[in-house]
């Protein structure tokens, strides 16, 4: 008896247990849909919080330790994070980590991006020269997106790929009749015309059939001016634009002098997953940006 006990004992010993894979993301979109496609099997954290901007995250000590201890860090690439994640990455010392290894993984591989710039320089802002990396608001990118990463998963984690699988086909059914309830639902007002801020939404804008004619910022990342704001003013009067949609981590005055001076609305809406209460997954952010755009357009 004592012998048998000892044996699965052992057995319990020797065989090793398979740890769940820790994948860091640098964006709040790419946590949730991770998370819908690697589920109970993978623990997964962010690094920048949807409330930020991604742009601009400084490189703390504790996101070094998250991302030394990682199996993958999945990240949006286009120079969005080029302030600050190689810097972590580098420090992290974690030769399976670095570009091209399997813990590597940059989604944008799997979309074509749209506005890329033929000629730019860093003295314009940050331009986004490689093409607009602000994909994750793009419904049908996502899906895209979530392909590759189930593909990584399972590459680093053979033994779940059928859950991995599973939980892909099903986030692009859901995804897929939500889209389509979306597009139902802001199908009266395809051509209309609107104002950005940063190009956070020029992704969402086509999905939806909407025009940007301009933004608030004069160059991407530099801050509206008092001049600028005057030239937009003309613009949305004569183009009869309808929305200024503004990201709500950055400041509003420029979009209410805007709203004021015109007949254009301000809208105020979460740029990433995470950015307020109602937009906790990929899914709750969309609903919630389709129902302000809507709200404020009826
Ligand atoms: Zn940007």
């Amino acid at each position: 008896m004592l012998t048998k006990l000892t044996f699965i004992l052992s057995l319990f010993i020797l065989t090793p247990v398979f740890a769940n894979l820790r994948v860091v993301t640098t964006t709040e979109d790419l946590r949730s849909v991770t998370e819908a496609i690697g589920s109970e099997f993978i623990t997964v954290s962010s690094i920048s919080r949807g409330t930020q901007d991604p742009h601009f995250v400084e490189a703390k000590p504790s996101y070094l330790v998250a991302v030394s201890r990682a199996d993958l860090i999945i990240s949006i690439g286009l120079e969005l994070e080029s302030g600050w994640l190689p810097l972590l990455i580098r420090g992290a010392r974690q030769p399976k980590l670095m570009p091209g290894e399997p813990g590597c993984l940059t989604v944008s591989e799997a979309i074509t991006p749209i506005d890329i710039q033929a000629q730019a320089n860093r003295s314009q802002g940050d331009v986004h020269p490689l093409g607009n990396p602000h994909f994750m608001a793009d419904p049908e990118r996502v899906i895209s997106v979530a392909e590759l990463i189930s593909k990584r998963l399972s590459e680093l984690d053979p033994s779940h790929a059928k859950n991995f699988a599973e939980n892909l086909s099903n986030f692009k059914a859901m995804l897929q009749a939500r889209s389509a309830k979306w597009k139902q639902k802001l199908a009266p007002y395809k051509g209309i015309k609107v104002i950005g801020y940063h190009m956070t939404f020029n992704y969402l804008f086509k999905y939806f059939g909407f025009e940007v004619i301009g933004f608030l910022e004069p160059k991407p990342g530099i801050q509206p001016t008092a001049q600028h704001i005057l030239k937009l003013i003309e613009t949305v009067k004569n183009q009869k634009a309808k929305l200024i949609v503004v990201e709500s981590f950055f400041d509003p005055k420029p979009g209410e002098t805007l709203a004021e001076k015109t007949q254009a609305k301000l809208v105020l809406i979460p740029a990433y997953v995470g950015g307020d209460d109602k937009s906790k997954t990929f899914i709750d952010w969309m609903d919630h940006i389709v129902n302000e755009l809507e709200k404020n357009l009826k």
